[in-house]
């Protein structure tokens, strides 16, 4: 028999990947072992799935393991599983293209961290690649549960790779690795203990290595499983140890920082289940756009899937750990998750023990954390709120459930300083007259913190919430109240301030006497504003746009349009100032043509001052020009 070879070239983006892992110098190269046993435990782990429903599946070969055998002779390193295999069009898809952005994410990551740090390369669905940090070249054998048909996958990493037919004494796969000669210590069993140890000590499945022992005549050669390989989960808070929490992390989420927080729950009754759920230090890559989970589910110890979305809510994919049931059938499908009552019982535990977590970390002080590898006093809380926060706010705006419990969680800058607050400590702080929590949005804090809407909130000693973030005016939106006092836009509807009998008085005469501004102003502006009033808001600027009491804020109308909504748009109200020298000459003016101009102005400037445009920005510089020039 002629045994065909083929030759295929890697996809453009794997090709970049592999530039980056084979000529330059990394620190941590280590990881590439923890990789290739990921790989190997997720293979085993989707053939013990598969097997719950094909009973014949796994024949004579039961005892699913990983092993790792070094061969000295031939400066190999091969990693061995007994788990589902790969085809040969699955060697060529999974070995020879990336499916998601990951390369793209990666190289981006590697940019901007200024390191050659490849210690995260699993994170970004590239893993695999790892493997030329140490080997020249890579042979992968491979046959699939259920198949006769092996197949050898070869690279040396050059651009392509080869193909060819082969044979496997039953089904898995072996990674071989020819190691670089400077790679050659991992034919030596204590480095290879130790970076099993090191990074894979809670991988479910057991990692063993044939070792020498003894001299001479006595010697003989053992197997030895490397890891600990027991479900860290099942034992009780007191037998395990921080740095054992720490390692099963790492392990499980290919993280090289330690965990922000974590809890370790056990629920009893009805429905039995266990849980160890992580907070990581920093936010993944694209947790943006993400909408995958961190959590497996486990039902019984057994595995069943990486990324249950039924039991953990979109705003909590950030959390990382493990879910086990005691109650969920093994053979437990996404479609019978969808339905189960038992699922909706586990997300409200996930969501309600996460919930805590954050709340404990929130009523803490100061702490001594390790951050990029230095001990710093840090408030945790701070840290999660940074990389986090948005997910919060998320959860705010979808999860009705958890509102209230998450309304004390979220934290906002104000007028008063620099420091984040919470709305309890805001509300404490309320004078006895303040009736509502004001708030005043911008792109940015510098135009929140000299907004003219805020300017009488201010003189009155009321604190401003300064929200920046596009969502945040949906989550204010959608929270309406927090400890019965409504939320209220600085820049929407009327204010309603506290008034004394004589300033109402004052307002009214202004109204009066400026009746016939307002109305010359709102027929020079007719196209631009609705209306044109005397305000209560302004003390120091001449004059603000406001918006309906339940109309969308200038800002939210301009955020959709950007995102691409067909948003109508609506005509505001302009307020002006009755105390501002502006208006009153304004009032004094007889020349239409020039009380319309500056009518303009006065719109135009309303709108800078609030971070947008003006509407016709040529003719606002040519008005402002003529107005400097003392026409
Ligand atoms: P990831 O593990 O994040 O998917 P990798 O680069 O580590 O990315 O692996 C790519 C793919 O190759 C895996 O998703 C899997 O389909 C396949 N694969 C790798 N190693 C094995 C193995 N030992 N057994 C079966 N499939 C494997
Ligand atoms: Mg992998």
């Amino acid at each position: 028999m002629t045994t065909t070879v083929e030759k295929h070239v890697f996809q453009a983006e794997v090709n970049e990947v592999l530039a980056l892992v084979v000529n330059s110098l990394y620190s941590h190269r280590e990881v590439f072992l923890r990789e290739l046993i990921s790989n190997a435990s997720d293979a085993l782990d989707q053939l013990s799935f598969r097997a719950l429903q094909e009973h014949d599946l796994l024949g004579d070969d039961k005892e699913l393991r990983v092993e790792l055998i070094r061969d000295p002779a031939a400066g190999t390193l091969t990693i061995r599983d007994n788990g589902v295999g790969m085809t040969r069009d699955e060697l060529i898809g999974n070995l020879g293209t990336i499916a998601r952005s990951g390369s793209k994410k990666l190289m981006q990551s590697l940019a901007a961290e200024q390191k050659k740090d490849l210690s995260l390369i699993g994170q970004f669905g590239v893993g695999f690649y790892s493997a030329f940090l140490v080997a020249d070249s890579v042979t992968v054998l491979s046959r699939k549960a259920g198949s006769d048909d092996a197949w050898i996958w070869e690279s040396e990493a050059k651009g392509d790779f080869e193909i060819r037919p082969s044979e496997r004494k039953g089904r898995g796969t072996d990674v071989v690795l020819h190691l670089k000669a400077d790679a050659k210590e991992y034919l030596d069993e204590w480095p290879v203990r130790t970076v099993v140890r090191k990074y894979s000590d809670y991988v479910r499945w057991p990692i063993r290595m044939q070792v020498e022992r003894g001299d001479g005549a006595e010697k003989k050669v053992e197997w030895n499983t490397l890891n600990a390989a027991r479900a860290l989960w099942t034992r009780s808070k007191s037998e395990v140890e921080r740095a054992q929490y720490v390692d099963f992390y790492k392990s499980l989420s290919h993280e090289w920082q330690d965990p922000l927080a974590w809890t370790h729950f056990k629920v009893e009754g009805t429905h039995e289940l266990t849980g160890l759920l992580f907070v990581p230090q920093k936010a993944p890559f694209d947790l943006g756009e993400r909408r995958k989970s961190g959590v497996r589910l486990f039902v019984k110890r057994v595995f069943i899937m990486d990324d249950a979305q039924e039991i953990v809510p979109e705003w909590l994919r950030f959390l990382r750990g493990v879910v086990d049931s005691e109650d969920l059938p093994l053979n437990v499908s996404r479609e019978i998750l969808q339905r189960d009552a038992t699922t909706r019982f586990i997300k409200k535990q996930v969501v309600g023990k996460a919930l805590t977590l954050l709340e404990e970390l929130a009523a803490e002080g100061e702490t001594e954390q390790e951050l990029d590898g230095e001990k710093q006093q840090v408030r945790r809380y701070e840290t999660f709120w940074h990389e986090f926060g948005r997910n919060l706010k998320e959860g705010v705006y979808h999860d009705v459930e958890s509102r209230e419990r998450l309304a004390a969680l979220l934290r906002f800058r104000t007028d008063k300083d620099d420091a984040l607050h919470g709305l309890k400590d805001y509300v404490g702080r309320m004078p006895a007259d303040q009736k509502a929590i004001f708030w005043v949005a911008a792109d940015n804090l510098a135009t929140a913190r000299s907004s003219p809407h805020i300017e009488a909130l201010r003189k009155r000693g009321y604190e401003v919430l300064l929200l920046t973030d596009q969502i945040d005016e949906w989550v204010v939106d959608a929270l309406r109240e927090f400890d019965g006092k409504p939320f209220t836009a600085a820049a929407k509807g009327a204010l309603d301030l506290p008034e004394t009998d004589e300033q109402k008085k004052h307002k009214e005469e202004k109204q009066k006497e400026l009746g016939s501004v307002l109305e010359r102003a709102k027929t020079a502006l007719s196209e631009h504003v609705k209306e044109v009033r005397v305000t209560d808001r302004l003390t120091d600027s001449p004059a603000c746009l406001v918006s309906d009491e339940h109309g969308m804020s200038a800002r939210q109308e301009r955020i959709l349009r950007e995102a691409g909504h067909d948003v109508p748009a609506q005509k505001r109200i302009l307020e002006v100032n009755p105390d501002h020298p502006v208006i009153r000459k304004m009032q004094a003016m007889t020349d239409e043509q020039r009380f319309a101009e500056w009518s303009a102005l006065l719109f135009d400037q309303a709108r800078l001052a609030e971070g947008a445009l003006p509407v016709d920005p040529a003719a606002f510089s040519k008005r402002l020009a003529q107005l400097m020039a003392g026409q």
